[in-house]
Order: C-alpha cells, then sequence, then structure tokens
C-alpha cells in the first residue's frame, strides 16, 4: 500500500474515576514527563494529544481531561461523545474509588451512544502504586484482575503516575485496543477493497 495515501488516525480516549486518583497525573507524565505533587483541581485544556507509533501506523492520541467536574458526575456529552477508548482509574490505597468503578463504567455505557457497548474497549488502571512501598495499598491486584475479567476481559495496569512506572506501556495498550476497535468499524470497506484488488490480480493473468 502508498504510505501516502494513509490516513493518520485521530484516536479520542477518555479518562474517568474518581476526584483524586490521579487521572491528570498520569496524563502529564505520558504526555509531558512531568509530575507534581501540588494539587491543581483544575486545568486549562479539555485535551492533550500525543502522537505516537503503533507498529506501522502513526497515531495522534487526544486524550480528553476533567476539570474538577467528575466530582458532580456532570462531564457532559461532547465529553464522552466520539470516543475510542475509556481507560478508567482508580487509587490502589483508597478502596472506595475502586467500589466506584462500576458507576464509571456503567455511565459510560450509558452516555457514551456507541453502536455495540459490549464490545468497547476499556483500559483499567490502578494508579499511586509508589505510596507507602505498597504498606498502605488497599486493593490486591488480584481483586482488580477479577473485577477486569468480569467486566469482559479488560485489560490492567498497576502504574505510578509520580514515578513514570507503567504509564508509557499503558497507553500503548489503549493505542492499540482503540485501533483495533477502529478497524471492526471498517470492516465491510476492506471487504471490499480486497476483493477489488483479488479481481484485478485475475484479470492480469497469472504473476508467474
Ligand atoms: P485527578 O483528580 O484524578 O486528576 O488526580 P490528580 O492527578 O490531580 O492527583 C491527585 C493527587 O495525587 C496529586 O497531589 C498528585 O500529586 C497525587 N498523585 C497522582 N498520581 C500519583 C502517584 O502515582 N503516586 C503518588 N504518590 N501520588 C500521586
Ligand atoms: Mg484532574
Amino acid at each position: 500500500m502508498d504510505v501516502s495515501h494513509r490516513k493518520r488516525t485521530l484516536l479520542k480516549v477518555i479518562v474517568l474515576g474518581d476526584s483524586g486518583v490521579g487521572k491528570t497525573s498520569l496524563m502529564n507524565q505520558y504526555v509531558y514527563r512531568k509530575f507534581s505533587l501540588q494539587y491543581k483541581a483544575t486545568i486549562g485544556a479539555d485535551f492533550v494529544t500525543k502522537e505516537i507509533q503503533v507498529d506501522d501506523k502513526l497515531v495522534t492520541l487526544q486524550i480528553w481531561d476533567t476539570a474538577g467536574q467528575e466530582r458532580f458526575h456532570s462531564l457532559g456529552a461532547a465529553f464522552y461523545r466520539g470516543a475510542d477508548c475509556c481507560v478508567l482509574v482508580y487509587d490502589v490505597n483508597i478502596h472506595k474509588t475502586f467500589d466506584t468503578l462500576n458507576n464509571w463504567h456503567d455511565e459510560f455505557l450509558k452516555q457514551g451512544d456507541m453502536n455495540d457497548p459490549e464490545a468497547f474497549p476499556f483500559v483499567l488502571l490502578g494508579n499511586k502504586v509508589d505510596v507507602d512501598g505498597g504498606n498502605s495499598r488497599r486493593v490486591t491486584e488480584k481483586k482488580a484482575r477479577d473485577w477486569c475479567a468480569s467486566r469482559g476481559n479488560i485489560p490492567y495496569f498497576e502504574t505510578s503516575a509520580k514515578e513514570g512506572y507503567n504509564v508509557e506501556e499503558a497507553f500503548l495498550c489503549v493505542a492499540k485496543i482503540a485501533l483495533e476497535n477502529e478497524h471492526e468499524q471498517d470492516i465491510y470497506f476492506r471487504g471490499i477493497s480486497d476483493a477489488v484488488s483479488e479481481a484485478e490480480q485475475q484479470r492480469s493473468g497469472c504473476a508467474c
């Protein structure tokens, strides 16, 4: 295939989870490699972007953050519209942030208005694994993985936005499964172009 004809892919990723779990910090670590212990409830932009290469494809990730509205569950339809992947985040040291994952998951599926909710890609991040050397941890990895299995095999990463641990890996997975989801929507068109090129080959006769 001619590379110049390939479209650059824009993927919309939204990050959900309770206030304070580290959503903004994870994004800042991923996009700017920066971390601050200072708590900033509001940020200026609705989203940040990062360009990455996934296999042979250039992908622009557009990652949507909240400006603290998650506290009131009032994110609005524009936030959810057209999402290609939803990243759920909880704090491994605060059990309540794990319990509310069900609400965030359900709310996303309700608001997102996607064609096939069951096939929609999520990724779960258990953040702040660095805190107290793991001694103040309240949610085990097994518990988190069981939840992921019960919700249709959601990929799971344990992360630290502070140390930059697993952040890159997690977002690469986000990009990959968002791309896969996109392929499923395109399958009909790919089917046609495959059929056409086969017909062309037959017309031109045997290549040997
Ligand atoms: P948000 O409300 O989900 O966007 O959470 P923030 O990103 O604003 O983070 C809330 C607080 O937790 C801030 O004080 C961060 O510095 C801190 N924080 C975020 N991620 C981590 C982490 O991985 N480890 C530690 N120790 N602190 C973190
Ligand atoms: Mg935030």
